[in-house]
């Protein structure tokens, strides 16, 4: 850039011409002035050049900034679709509207999820626990639930993980190197999302209602993940008591899947998938 050196006896409150940008003049030391740009009379407007080249530039920059954060936003919404592990597809049906209210328990477990939600919407950070009975419809709030988190439209990600889909996954790609679904993968993915349910914990042991206990490969990978999402909720869905899950898992791990919990207990709904067998 070329500088012109202002005499010593010009008077310091120097206006040069009306036309000069306001903005790109510059005195340093009260001596040197950087080249003052002259503005231009353009389609009737009188404007500095390099103000527009800047404001130009500005734009820019910030469309291109708007496009890549609603690229991170698209692909926060994504993760909910494509990446969450259903034992069976019949779940992507899930919505909050068709979950079947026939009695009172189930009634008052939809009205703490929809509360729940309201909480979570909020900024708010528990867990929620929804435990009982086999088939009393657990997994489909739970899938509902984050369904309508992510549909909420905030700038947030969600993921539903059926423990013993992922566990199998994982192990599988014990023997397989071009396997995606490596251990690291899921505990990174899991810890990263800001929503993630936990689908029938205590289902990967496949030893449900005996004293088995968890695999230590189990266990690490869930101590792995409550370890990185002690400040985002978690949703869970099991069969088993807290009784049973202490036998079965690290008290630590039950206790950090039981932080600040909100529990929904099934103990009167029926299997709906075997409501309508007639024997
Ligand atoms: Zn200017």
């Amino acid at each position: 850039m070329k500088k012109i050196t202002i005499p010593e006896k010009l008077p310091k409150n120097i206006t040069y011409h009306s036309e000069n940008c306001e903005r790109h003049i510059f005195v340093k030391n009260g001596l040197e002035i950087v080249k003052p740009i002259q503005k231009m009379m353009i389609d009737g407007e009188l404007i500095c050049p390099r103000c527009e080249l800047e404001k130009k530039d500005l734009e820019l920059q910030e469309a291109i900034q708007r496009e890549y954060d609603e690229l991170l936003k698209r692909k926060k919404y994504n993760t909910f679709y494509n990446w969450s592990i259903l034992s069976d597809n019949t779940i992507l049906a899930a919505k909050l509207e068709n979950y079947q209210v026939e009695h009172q328990e189930e009634r008052e477990n939809k009205q703490t999820v929809l509360e729940s939600l309201a909480r979570f919407k909020d900024g708010q950070v528990f867990n929620l626990i929804l435990q009982g009975n086999q088939g009393a419809g657990k997994s489909h709030l739970a899938y509902a639930a984050l369904r309508e988190l992510n549909e909420s439209g905030l700038d947030i990600s969600c993921l539903f993980v059926n423990v013993e889909s992922m566990m199998r996954l994982i192990r599988d790609s014990f023997g397989d190197k071009e396997s995606e679904y490596t251990e690291s993968y899921f505990v990174e993915l899991m810890s990263e999302v800001d929503y993630l349910a936990l689908d029938d914990i205590g289902a990967e042991t496949g030893a449900i209602g005996t004293d088995k206990i968890a695999t230590d490969f189990v266990q690490r990978v869930l101590y792995a993940i409550t370890t990185t999402r002690q400040d985002k909720s978690t949703f869970i869905t099991t069969n088993l008591s807290s009784e049973t899950l202490l036998r079965m898992y690290d008290k630590k791990l039950v206790s950090r899947l039981f932080r600040n919990p909100k529990f929904v207990v099934f103990k009167e709904t029926k299997d709906k998938r075997m409501e309508n067998i007639p024997f």
